[in-house]
């Protein structure tokens, strides 16, 4: 393959090129140290100022409060399933959980281990079409927290709005789409990500904490799973994954010239608006979510038919655009436009749906 292709993975996903170039062009010499990034001491004073850009760019970009701390850690966005209720649920001894698709439903069952799980709100019997509105939420007033996942990867819907709590703690799930628009961080006790859908390679997971949380840790807590250990030790208690964290920093700088969390937003709409646009015209096209849920980063559709569906995915891929084939819980089509994908690129594929169309059913 000479060129690079228009790719629609569900994560790890796109990079900015330009981030790619500038990575690549510093790999066997990072200014002028010598050295690549990969091959430094974390303790050294060069990996400490590429650390502290990568923390400050995050914290004035997603506008995070003075009394939040920025953790980067390893595990992925499935470890905090069980880091939350191991440092989180000791409070009262229970939290809420809304299963809204797969990760929240996994998270949900990992806290159980840990304490006694209400569940908020399930919409599993819709196929997670849809997500619950908040006077469908059955709040436990005494719920250490209230666990939600922002946005559903695989079923491709997304919440509207920040549900109201009141003065139960919000944690939330925002793996997919963190970064995507402007959030009110202040509204949250506790935010994660695993870095590899919208902001740097896998391996790499954000968290942002409010102070007051850190309190309520079970005495049994791994080391490596307590954010009071990891605040204290600035997040390098161990190594932590330090290319992960230069890569952080090339996007978050990416991501400014860009217009921050608004410029993000603004792309993400010109994206997801043609690619809806194409499957509310579409006579072969159905979307999975119902509408009110739609995802700004994961666009799920389908059509009547499985062949056909295989039949466009291998179609698509010999086209240009990979990594379509739906998520094997959902089926179908699955177009992941994180922030990275050029709006060019869904400009395309949308016309390549619509002549699939038309070759399929005629003019
Ligand atoms: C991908 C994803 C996860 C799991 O992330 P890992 O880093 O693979 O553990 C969790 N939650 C959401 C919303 C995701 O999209």
């Amino acid at each position: 393959m000479e060129q690079r292709v228009w790719n629609f993975a569900a994560g790890p996903s796109v990079l900015p090129e330009a981030v790619l170039k500038r990575a690549a062009s510093e790999m066997l010499n990072w200014n002028g140290s010598g050295m690549s990034v990969m091959e430094m001491s974390h303790r050294s004073a060069m990996f400490q100022s590429i650390f502290d850009h990568a923390q400050a760019q995050f914290r004035k970009l997603m506008r995070v409060p003075d009394n939040y701390h920025i953790l980067f850690l390893q595990g992925g966005g499935s470890t905090q399933f069980s880091m939350v209720p191991l440092n989180l649920i000791g409070r009262t001894g229970k939290a809420d959980y809304a299963l809204t698709g797969h990760f929240s439903t996994s998270a949900a069952k990992e806290a159980g281990k840990y304490g006694e799980v209400h569940i908020a709100a399930d919409v599993s019997d819709t196929g997670f079409r849809v997500i619950p509105e908040q006077d469908e939420l059955c709040l436990d007033p005494e719920a250490s927290y209230f666990h939600y996942c922002a946005n559903n990867t695989i079923y491709g819907t997304e919440w509207q709005y920040v549900p109201d709590t009141g003065d139960v703690p919000l944690v939330c799930d925002m793996s997919s789409n963190i970064t995507s628009r402007p959030v009110d961080v202040s509204r949250y006790g506790l935010i994660y990500a695993g870095a590899q859908k919208n902001m740097a390679p896998a391996g790499l997971t954000v968290v942002i904490i409010r102070d007051d949380l850190i309190l309520c840790e079970k005495e049994y807590t791994p080391l490596m799973l307590s954010y009071r250990r990891m605040i204290d030790k600035q997040s390098m208690f161990n190594t932590p994954p330090c290319w992960n964290i230069y890569i952080l920093s090339l996007v978050m700088d990416w991501m400014e010239e860009q217009g921050g969390v608004e410029g993000m937003e603004k792309l993400r709409n010109e994206r997801s608006a043609m690619l809806y646009h194409v499957i509310d015209e579409s006579k072969l096209f159905h979307g999975h979510a119902e509408k009110s849920a739609r995802s700004g980063m994961n666009v799920t559709f389908r059509t009547d038919d499985p062949e056909i569906d295989a039949r466009f995915v291998k179609e698509a891929a010999e086209a240009g655009f990979v990594n379509l084939k739906g998520h094997r819980l959902s089926g179908g089509m699955r177009a992941s436009i994180y922030n990275a994908m050029d709006p060019e690129g869904v400009k395309q594929l949308c016309g390549f749906m619509e002549s699939f169309e038309k070759k399929l059913l005629g003019e």
